[in-house]
């Protein structure tokens, strides 16, 4: 059976509308999915609307924003039954974003590259929702930079020249929140993550264990495949349920498209074990 627990639309960071995202999991193959944009659960109702047309399972989620370890990590909720406190959640956020937004453009102007927080606007989706990836993709069309990873790599990277420090939920603020909102909380692309000595992901997913957390993505998009084994095995080991994603936001080079992302092994017990009712 082909999932994705983890996908974006214009009500975040990604370029399709959540109707556009849920046709293309289905023109995949896809059977159950989850749309988990960031911070919002405003993409929810369209997207569910387009996956019962379908016929298809779809699971609500959302990719909370978390400061840990000095550095942004995600943690997705899936399956939440409470929405109200994500809206006044997002609506807090997306004031923080705007002002972080503001601030990332007035570095861009010290470098000589001006007008970068319009054109930003202009190409997010959500102007509620601002993210370093608009402030990419603006970059791109102006031909500062060839790839969005370039992008990331000279400009908005965590540490960056153009990179403002956020504070966001706290690990066990975000564990909290998922808990009262009754969603199964997953740990996002695990091996994405670069803390600095002595931490580890391992500390990180220890932690989260402890706070009651449930699942980690094992084969996800934004992953290469030795992560994958790896995550595997750390999955096994930490006694973590299993979940996948594409992670998709758009149409890029190398990566996959909704619902292609690596599978999982048959053999390990999935995050799906505890949506049976969602
Ligand atoms: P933000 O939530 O505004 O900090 O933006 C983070 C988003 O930028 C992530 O969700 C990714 O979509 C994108 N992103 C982060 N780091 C990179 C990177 N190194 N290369 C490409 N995209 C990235
Ligand atoms: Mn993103
Ligand atoms: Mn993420
Ligand atoms: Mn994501």
């Amino acid at each position: 059976m082909r999932i994705d627990l983890h996908v974006h639309s214009s009500a975040s960071d990604g370029v399709f509308s959540p109707a556009e995202v849920v046709r293309k999991a289905h023109a995949n193959g896809v059977e159950v999915m989850a749309l988990t944009d960031h911070d919002t659960v405003s993409g929810l109702k369209e997207a569910r609307k387009e996956a019962e047309k379908l016929g298809m399972r779809f699971i609500d989620g959302v990719e909370l924003s978390v400061s840990w370890g000095g550095r942004t990590i995600h943690v997705v909720s899936l399956g939440p039954k409470k929405f109200e406190p994500y809206r006044e959640l997002s609506e807090k956020l997306s004031k923080q974003r705007d002002l972080r937004a503001r601030t990332i453009a007035s570095k861009f102007d010290a470098m000589g590259i001006y007008n970068t927080y319009e054109q930003a606007l202009d190409l997010a989706g959500n102007g509620l929702n601002l993210s370093r990836r608009h402030f990419a993709l603006a970059l791109v069309q102006r031909g500062t930079v060839g790839t969005e990873d370039e992008a990331f790599e000279k400009y908005l990277r965590d540490e960056g020249p153009a990179f403002v420090k956020t504070q966001w939920m706290t690990l066990p603020e975000a564990m909290r929140f998922i808990r009262e909102t009754e969603g199964v909380a997953v740990v996002a692309h695990p091996g994405r993550y670069n803390f600095a000595a002595p931490l580890t992901t391992i500390d990180l997913l220890e932690e989260f264990k402890a706070l009651g957390g449930d699942a980690i993505e094992v084969t996800t998009g934004s992953h290469f495949e030795a992560e994958n084994e790896r995550y595997t095995r750390v999955a096994l080991n930490m006694g973590f349920l299993a979940s996948t994603g594409s992670d998709f936001h758009g149409c890029k080079p190398g990566r996959p498209e909704p619902g292609l992302q690596e599978p999982l092994p048959d053999y390990l017990p999935t995050v799906l074990d505890l949506l049976k009712d969602r």
